[in-house]
This record gives C-alpha cells, sequence and structure tokens, in this order.
C-alpha cells in the first residue's frame, strides 16, 4: 500500500446508524496520506476487533450475541475523534493488515474468516438501501419482484416460508437472482425457486452477499502477498515492512515487566504460588526444573522472565536458579555460565535492556526441541499428556473434556482461559492473553476470596 499519497476517498463506504461502523468492500487499495504512527495504531485497533471476533467465535457465542460483541469492538476500538475521520480509519487498518495476513496460508485463512465475520456483522446492522446499493456494486444481477408477481407466486412463497420458518414475504423487499448466487439458501431449501431464479427477502440478501465478499478479498489477499514477496518487502525494508511483520505475532496488552499490582513474590512463597496461580506453561519448567535441576536456553527464557514479571527480585531469582542448578552442575559453573544470562534479563548485563516476558502468542510460536521445556503446553503436549497434566493441576473431569476439545481445534489460549475458569471458580471474560495475566488474575481472586472468609 502505498502511504503517502493524498486522495481523500478511494472506497465506498456506506455509514450505519451507530456512527462508528462503516461498510466498506475494499475493491481499491487507498491512496490516502497516512502518518507513520497511524499506519500502525489503526492497523492494532482493527487487529483488537478482529481477535475480539476470533474468541468470541471460539468461544461459541449465538448470532445475536455476535452482534453485540461486534459493535462493542467497534465502538470500543474504531472511533476516531474526528468523525470524518473514521472512514479512513476502517479502510487504511483494514489495507495495512492485508499486508500483515497475507504473507502465508495460515494468516490468509484467519484473516479471511474474521474480516468476512466482520462484515456478516456490519452488513445486518446497515438498512436495506445500503443492501442494495452493495448489490449493485458487488455487480450481482438481481430483479425487484414485481406486485403481480408477488401475487401469482404468493401461496408458494407463503409455503416456502412457512417449512422454513421464515417471516412470509411481502412484495417490498423481495428480489430475484440466479439461484446459482445463493447456494447455501436452496441447499437448506429456505427459498422458493423458479425458472433459474430464486425469490429472495431482503433478510436473505447477507447469504450471498458474504460469499462475494469473500471471493475477492481471498484474491486479493493472494496477489496482495505476491505484490509484497516481489516488492513492497524491499523498498520498505527501513520503514514499514519492520512494523508489518511485527504485526501479525503482537501482543496488544500490558507487557507485565514488572506487575505492579500483584507486588513481589519471595523465594519462601514460590512452591505455593506456583501450585495455585502458575499456567500450566510454567508449572511445567517449575515442575522440570526442580526434579532436573537443569532447564535449556528457551526454558531459562521463558520462566525466567515470567518470574521476573510476577515480583521476583534479582538475588532472589540468582538464589533459586543456582539452587536448583548447583545441584547438577556445581555452584562454580552456575557462577560461570548461567548467573550472567539472568542478570542479563534483568537489564543489568550487555546492553542493558529491561526484557519483557514473553505472551501466550510468542509462546505458542516457539518451536521447541527435543530436550526442550517451554512452549505451550495447549499446542506443545501430546493430548495425553495434556490430560496428565490437567489433571494433576486439579481440573474436573467434565472440564477436562472441553479443554481438551479447545487445545485439539487449536484455540490454545481458549483453552488455557478454560482451565483458570476451572480452577478459579470464577470466569475471565478477557480471555488469557498473557501468562502473568493469569498469575496475576490469579492472585487476585484468591486474595479477595481469602478476604471474604476472613
Ligand atoms: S495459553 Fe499462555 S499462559 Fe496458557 S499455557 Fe499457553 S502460553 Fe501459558
Amino acid at each position: 500500500m502505498e502511504v503517502m499519497r493524498s486522495q481523500k476517498k478511494a472506497s465506498s463506504a456506506l455509514t450505519s446508524s451507530n456512527g462508528v461502523s462503516t461498510l466498506n468492500l475494499y475493491r481499491s487499495a487507498p491512496t490516502l496520506e497516512v502518518r507513520l504512527e497511524d499506519f500502525e495504531r489503526f492497523a492494532v485497533d482493527r487487529l483488537l476487533v478482529l481477535r475480539g471476533i476470533s474468541d468470541g467465535l471460539a468461544r461459541g457465542k449465538k448470532p445475536d450475541e455476535m452482534e453485540k460483541l461486534v459493535a462493542d469492538l467497534l465502538k470500543a476500538h474504531m472511533r476516531h475523534p474526528q468523525a470524518s475521520e473514521v472512514n479512513n480509519k476502517d479502510i487504511i487498518s483494514h489495507f495495512v493488515l492485508r499486508l500483515v495476513y497475507c504473507r502465508s496460508e495460515e494468516l490468509r485463512k484467519w484473516f479471511l474468516s474474521m474480516e468476512s465475520t466482520l462484515f456478516r456483522y456490519r452488513f445486518r446492522s446497515v438498512n436495506s438501501d445500503v443492501h442494495l446499493s452493495l448489490m449493485t456494486e458487488l455487480g450481482i444481477p438481481y430483479k425487484v419482484v414485481s406486485q403481480k408477481e408477488f401475487e401469482d407466486l404468493r401461496d408458494q412463497l407463503n409455503l416456502v416460508a412457512r417449512s422454513a420458518n421464515q417471516p412470509l414475504p411481502t412484495p417490498n423487499g423481495l428480489y430475484k437472482v440466479s439461484f446459482e448466487e445463493v447456494p447455501e439458501l436452496v441447499a437448506t431449501r429456505k427459498v422458493f425457486i423458479q425458472k433459474g431464479y430464486a425469490y429472495v427477502a431482503l433478510n436473505q440478501v447477507v447469504s450471498f452477499v458474504v460469499p462475494h465478499f469473500r471471493s475477492h478479498l481471498s484474491k486479493a489477499l493472494v496477489l496482495t502477498n505476491r505484490k509484497w514477496t516481489s516488492m513492497i518487502r524491499e523498498q520498505e525494508k527501513d520503514r514499514l515492512t519492520p512494523i508489518v511483520e511485527a504485526l501479525a505475532t503482537s501482543y496488544l496488552g500490558p507487557d507485565y515487566s514488572q506487575d505492579k499490582e500483584v507486588g513481589e513474590i519471595s523465594l519462601k512463597d514460590i512452591d505455593q504460588v506456583a501450585r495455585t496461580s502458575f499456567p500450566l506453561c510454567m508449572q511445567h519448567l517449575f515442575n522440570t526444573l526442580r526434579d532436573d535441576h537443569h532447564l535449556k536456553h528457551g526454558g531459562r527464557m521463558q520462566f525466567g522472565l515470567f518470574l521476573k514479571g510476577v515480583g521476583l527480585k534479582l538475588d532472589d531469582a540468582l538464589a533459586f536458579w543456582k539452587a536448583e542448578f548447583s545441584q547438577k552442575v556445581g555452584a562454580e559453573r552456575f557462577d560461570k555460565e548461567y548467573a550472567y544470562s539472568i542478570r542479563h534479563n534483568y537489564g543489568k548485563e550487555g546492553k542493558r535492556t529491561d526484557y519483557t516476558p514473553y505472551s501466550c502468542q510468542k509462546i505458542i510460536l516457539s518451536t521447541p526441541g527435543v530436550g526442550d521445556h517451554h512452549g505451550c503446553p495447549y499446542r506443545h503436549f501430546s493430548e495425553e499428556n495434556l490430560r496428565a497434566a490437567l489433571g494433576k493441576m486439579g481440573v474436573s473431569s467434565r472440564a477436562l473434556e472441553d479443554v481438551i476439545e479447545k487445545a485439539r481445534n487449536r484455540h490454545y489460549q481458549l483453552a488455557c482461559t478454560l482451565t483458570f475458569e476451572a480452577l478459579h471458580a470464577s470466569s475471565c471474560d478477557a480471555g488469557i492473553n498473557h501468562p502473568n495475566q493469569y498469575f496475576s488474575d490469579s492472585q487476585k481472586i484468591l486474595k479477595e476470596k481469602n478476604m471474604s472468609t476472613d
């Protein structure tokens, strides 16, 4: 996408009644003037909407719940201080994310699915004039059914509507389209068909507009990927490319470099808080370290930064790691080979960067090798090992089946959220996005419970 060119309107947009959502078809890339910080900020805002939709779908929300969720997400993230800029924000954010998500089959699939869902629910919230304009713009041939034709067919139309549990059709808002345009409605016998035409009520229009939107976007993503690899990536290597590459795996919440709300934990409490408040990934690393007195580099980084985030001070961290490692490699070798990297994590060596704990997304995308124990158990454990680990944590057999099903369907963070909910008998509507968030939320719940029983 060309970022720095000025032209106000690049794509048709239809504003819905809530003033937040605009309905664009994103047919051609915009040539809007975009500041670099908006390029990234708008994309992050849209990503929050798409990730919220993904979470809602994974939780099995019903269509009316999804409709509310999408409206709330749009209100929360897609507003702009200037009403006139709402549409530009929508367009820019979509095209930036196209660049981000065009780059692999897996990314394309996710983006296509989330954008189509977003479009579907926005489409439901706009009025019939907008629906007809969109059909025209998409080039979907339709004919308005005349009053006479409606009267001639009234009995058959009513019969189909009743048997499909649909509202009875009225002469206003009934259209004829080629039956090939509406395979979903034909397959479920929800439309009357005659001479190659399906008679479609306005409330059914969404079922054939969305596949058009989806198919156009699918092709566009493939083309964008070609342009990205042949040209844009190299041309923009110092400016946009680093932003685009970081966005797909970016974690959008707090960094938890030091959890201010929970405070510090001391060495004497570590076994107890590990049992009650560490997520499975960290419990696994903790138990492995206790059993083997060793962790390879990936495990030391993932677990060490987590401990720093939960409030373990540097001196305590050094004592903790030394107590374990020295049993395997001896105290001297620990001081020589391992203490440096712990101090490094706390920003006391090397470039003195204060490193932040890893997010779930980063952990899930890691690739542990043989002998490694880092990673996310919901993704990296076999089903058998996951079952055993969850049972050991105390997850009831009923909740366990739900967790396993989510993990099997690759909803790893949702599986972790369900584990959290089962173990704390408390809901976690925001979902688990960070191991330190798991810890922090768990500690808050346990403290509240303790206070109420005092
Ligand atoms: S979802 Fe996140 S917190 Fe939970 S086990 Fe996986 S990486 Fe850890």
